[in-house]
């Protein structure tokens, strides 16, 4: 993008930058690392207006990672819960013990009592629930360093500018990488010392003026330079998802200790790698009932009282489209106490506050 647009859309972030409370007054002061990476976190899948208050909350509980990493899950999840995909308070706490380790000494003090801060990409990209979007806004908002960002309104933004008929997630074709084509126009934009301006000003853009409908081309700094706009072609670009759906029949397991304690898997399953799931495997539709052998992964197939259809229901997941038979295994039997890896045993009254996603709800909603 050539100067004078950088220098338009600099003038209009400083005169129309909403307050908020991660924004300090001064646009072009360095923020905390930490306090940049909690606000982005939180705002991923969630409404501005809805995270304002929760971070205010969150910092004055956690106000650097030392505190927060002494924290326990069940009350890092206290402060998140409302925020929904509970994975990610998840990794946040996991990141932050990772942070608080690796800047303390042998005898446990914090080094030169700093929060050692990751400050590179592939340091930050390397903790868990931090990908390149988080990283690259962690280091430009937060060190000013020339890091590109990449997310769904910088996407419709650079889509719209660029008159880009394609989303950085489509396949590779002819030579063309569009994740690549995204990332460089990404990577333009912050070849320069205000970098940390040029990303937070499109994010701003892309949330209160380049919208998803009806995008206020009137009011952008930027129509100059955009091609849809030009060319009165708006609606054109993004382009809309291309979804080739495919078909999945499965069964979810609901295995329910005699003291009332459901059975949580973490990994080895079909979805939801990186968090807390029902037990599901692929099943064919006419499955016989009883108890399938993908069961006793788990549990002693003596321990069990009964096997009990609970219903169906369906789901999608990206291009899945599911179909899911709940199991019901009840036990006769109290949930172990010592700890397995990778499994937990939940109570059946906190499941709607432990499990992140809606897939293991639905099931869970058959057998109450
Ligand atoms: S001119 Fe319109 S379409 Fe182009 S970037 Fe601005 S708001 Fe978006």
């Amino acid at each position: 993008m050539d100067t004078q647009s950088l220098k338009i859309l600099r003038a209009w972030f400083k005169k129309n930058a909403a307050e908020l409370p991660w924004r300090p007054i001064d646009l072009d002061a360095p923020r905390d690392p930490y306090a940049v990476w909690i606000s982005e976190t939180m705002l991923q899948q969630t409404q501005v207006s809805t995270v304002r208050d929760y971070f205010v909350k969150w910092m004055k509980r956690f106000p650097n990672v030392a505190t927060l990493a002494k924290a326990s899950e069940e009350e890092v999840f206290k402060y998140w819960q409302g925020l929904g995909y509970y994975s990610r308070a998840r990794n946040i706490l996991k990141t932050a013990k990772l942070i608080a380790e690796s800047g303390t000494q042998k005898n446990g003090t914090p080094k030169n009592g700093t929060q050692n801060f990751p400050q590179t990409r592939k340091e930050l990209e390397a903790l868990p629930g931090i990908g390149a979007y988080t990283a690259g806004a962690i280091l430009s908002l937060a060190n000013h360093q020339r890091e590109a960002i990449l997310d769904g309104n910088l996407v419709r933004i650079f889509s719209r500018l660029y008159a880009l008929d394609f989303l950085p997630t489509d396949k590779s074709s002819a030579g063309k990488n569009p994740s690549e084509i995204y990332w460089n126009y990404a990577r333009e934009m912050a070849d320069s010392p205000k970098a940390y301006m040029h990303n937070e000003a499109l994010m701003e853009l892309g949330r209160t003026v380049c919208k998803v409908r009806n995008p206020e081309c009137s009011a952008c700094p930027l129509r100059a330079a955009c091609r849809a706009a030009q060319e009165d072609r708006t609606a054109a670009f993004p382009p809309a998802k291309k979804h080739v759906q495919k078909d999945w029949h499965g069964t979810v397991l609901v295995i329910e200790s005699m003291d009332h304690k459901i059975l949580a898997v973490h990994g080895g399953q079909k979805f939801f790698k990186n968090q807390f799931t029902l037990p599901h495997f692929e099943s064919p539709r006419d499955a016989t009932a009883g108890l399938p052998a993908q069961a006793e992964k788990y549990i002693d197939a003596d321990a069990v009282q009964s096997v009990e259809s609970a219903g169906k229901f369906r789901h999608s997941i990206t291009i899945h489209k599911m179909e899911c038979d709940v199991l019901h295994i009840q036990l006769n039997v109290k949930a172990p106490t010592r700890k397995i890896p990778d499994t937990r045993w939940v109570s059946r009254k906190d499941t709607a506050n432990f499990f992140a996603n809606s897939f293991s709800l639905k099931a869970l909603e058959k057998i109450h």
